[in-house]
Parts: structure tokens; sequence; C-alpha cells
């Protein structure tokens, strides 16, 4: 069984695929040849957004937004420590401060409620009202702006991220890697705040075969600034150069291949959810486990299915179990970022943000993807339910 099955994916498209890799060939634009603007121009639509850049991984898409914001030190930039490290590294890589704010225990999303406190704390310059990096005096540090992320595809809590952003003169990003192709309140992932960035890593919802990333803005400015600084802060002239930039483009190939793919994605999407349906109905009578709720107005587009055991050693059991099956699974995440080696220097300290810890103890993805059959999630369960 596999974790993620790309290859069931590929045995619908090959043709597709196949054609358009040979065009790339035949054109030979390998670098920003005409399936760059046509992916750009195809995914725009299916979000709704005014812009749309691609570029060259999600990290880098993250990368360019706060670099489009003009992020640099001294600015504290709120986001979640449950997540992958490419949401907080881009933070540290400008030289500004990742501030972590703990999670929902039902989302895993940021706790809303725990960001507002984070915002006074730094503003009143006090650590009482919520932990607080210890690197930086907290006068020293600037509340710029919020990296919210869509986890396993569940969409944040936009209404209220998005009012307290600006009651505080804060920017919004979405990080969007896991949550392409999912709703809040009718409205698509990628299009709930200022800017959203999403990955076309393979094992994302829709991905191709190598790295890839998009942002997605109605700004007209940030729109361009991202354009810009994708290509080594390029002006009007090749080498007339703006500003600072990066190399962050998206090679002609991956935006090919995407191109093949984004033509069955809305039926790999009903097909994800009947899949989470099921393994809900399935899960739902296990005692001591506990499955993913669903939320009024927000659709997963499930790029994990996770669920909580009781704790550490239940989790380990049910993994070995499920193993002794030959059936995969992950845990995502195992350590919150505050407590990783390369957020040390942040100072924070284990019980900082209890929500997280927990769920980093307790959480494990089983397989998810659209082509798992009904009589795999009935052993997957079965051996979950009986261990
Ligand atoms: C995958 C991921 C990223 C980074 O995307 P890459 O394309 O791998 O660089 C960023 N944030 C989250 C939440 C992710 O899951």
């Amino acid at each position: 069984m596999q974790f993620i099955d790309l290859k069931a994916q590929q045995n619908l498209i090959k043709d597709n695929i196949d054609t358009n890799i040979r065009q790339v060939l035949d054109h030979g634009q390998y670098i920003m040849g005409p399936e760059v603007g046509e992916l750009e121009h195809r995914l725009a639509q299916y979000v709704g957004t005014g812009h749309s850049v691609d570029c060259s991984s999600g990290t880098d898409a993250l990368l360019l937004a706060l670099m489009a914001y003009g992020v640099g030190p001294g600015d504290a930039i709120f986001t979640t420590p449950f997540t992958f490290i490419a949401t907080a590294e881009v933070i540290s890589v400008l030289g500004a401060t990742p501030v972590f704010v703990d999670i929902d225990s039902q989302t895993f999303n940021i706790d809303s409620e725990h960001l507002s406190r984070a915002v006074s704390a730094i503003n009143k310059n006090d650590r009482s009202i919520y932990p607080l990096p210890l690197a930086h005096s907290p006068t020293s540090l600037t509340p710029k702006g919020i990296i919210a992320v869509d986890l396993f595809g569940l969409p944040a809590d936009y209404d209220r991220i998005n009012a307290l952003a600006q009651d505080h003169g804060l920017f919004v990003i979405e990080d969007a890697a896991q949550s392409f192709g999912a709703l809040y309140k009718g409205k698509p992932a990628c299009s709930l705040s200022q800017i959203a960035c999403t990955s076309f890593f393979p094992a994302k919802p829709l991905g191709c075969y190598g790295d890839g990333g998009m942002c997605f803005t109605d700004d007209d400015d940030l729109s361009e600034a991202v354009r810009y600084i994708r290509v080594h802060g390029k002006g009007t002239h090749k080498y007339d150069n703006a500003r600072v930039g990066i190399n962050g483009r998206l090679d002609t190939l991956q935006a090919a291949i995407l191109l093949a793919k984004i033509d069955i994605f809305p039926e790999e999407i009903e097909l994800r959810q009947k899949v989470a349906q099921c393994y809900n109905d399935l899960l739902s009578s296990s005692s001591g486990i506990r499955v993913p709720q669903s939320f009024n107005g927000k659709q997963s587009v499930w790029a994990q299915y996770s669920i909580l055991a009781w704790d550490e050693n239940h989790r380990s059991n049910l993994q070995q179990a499920l193993k002794e099956q030959n059936i995969p699974t992950a845990i995502y995440y195992p350590k919150p970022l505050h407590l990783q080696t390369a957020f040390s220097y942040l100072g924070y300290e284990p019980g900082d943000f209890p929500v997280s810890e927990n769920c980093a103890q307790r959480i494990f993805s089983i397989p998810m993807h659209p082509y798992l059959e009904i009589k795999d999630q009935e052993i997957i369960a079965k051996t979950i339910s009986s261990s």
C-alpha cells in the first residue's frame, strides 16, 4: 500500500504528460516558456485572484512574499510552531523574528485568541501576557505580519485573523502549501488573505515532478514586486536590477506537467472527500483515537488525514500494528518548531505552546490520496480498531 499513490495518478494522465513534455522539448524554451504563463493564468482563474506568479518552490513563494513586504531585522512575524519548518525558516533567513503562537486543538491551525495575546505581549512589552522569544527584547521588535498555515489542507480561521491583522496594521500571508483546492466559506484557498503561497512538491494535493510553487494576490504592487524579486530584482531591462532578488523561477517542464494534472484536479478533490468521509465513518467508533472534525463552512483538501492517539505509547502501538500489515504511516510533526535546534536561538522553552507539544506526541497520518480503495481503508480501520 502506498502512503500517496502518484503512480495511479500518472497512469491516468500519461498521454497528456508525455505530449506536454514533448512540446517543451520541441520548442526548447526551458526557462519561462509559454507553459509558465499558461499555468499562471489557469491557476489564477481557478483560485479567483487577479494575479498569480509561479516560482521554484513553496518555500521560495513564502520568501518572495516576505521580501515583497520588505521584511527584515527587527520585524516580528507571527506564525504557528506546528507546521513544516519552511514556514518559519524564511522569516529567520531574512533576519526577522518568528513569534510563535499555539494552535487550536481541533483544527491544528493557529489559535486566533492566542494570536491576539501574542500581539499584545509585544506591543505592551510584557512576557506575562504570552510567551515571546527571549533572544530579543520585545521593545526591539515591531509586529509586521502573520503567516497563517492551512495545515493538512484545512484553511485557518481567516475572518478572525484578517480582522485582527487589520486592527493592528499587520499583513497576512496564507501558507497554502497544503491547501490548494480547499474552500473557506465558499472561497477557494489561496484567496483568503492579501497574498497566498502554495507548493507543487510532488506529495502536495497539486504536485509536479520536482519542486515548484506559486504566489496569488489581488494586489497589483505586491504582484509586481514578487515578479521582479523572482528574477534577481530585474527592472524593465534584463541587466537593470531595481532591487535585490533571487533566482526563484519555475521550470517550464514542471509547468507543462502541472497543466496535465489540472484537468483531473477537480475530480481528484471529490475523490479525496469520499476517501476522508469513508475514513470518518469507519473510524468514528474506534475508541481512543480522534479523527479529524468537519467544520461548517470549511472544506479540507485532505493533504493529510491525521488522527490523534491517546498518547505517545498508544501511537507507537498503532503505527507498529499498521506496519505489520504493510500500511505506511507518517508523523507530521514530531517536534514543534520552538523546540527545534534551528530555532533554539529564540530561547523558547518546553511548555510554551502546550497544545502543539501535546499534538506532536499523539498525532500520526495514515494513507491518503484520491485513488485509495475502500478495501484498503477497511483493512486500515480494522487494524486501528483492534490495536
Ligand atoms: C511543503 C510545505 C512548505 C514548503 O513547500 P516546498 O515546495 O517544499 O518548498 C511550506 N509550508 C508548508 C505548510 C508545507 O507543507
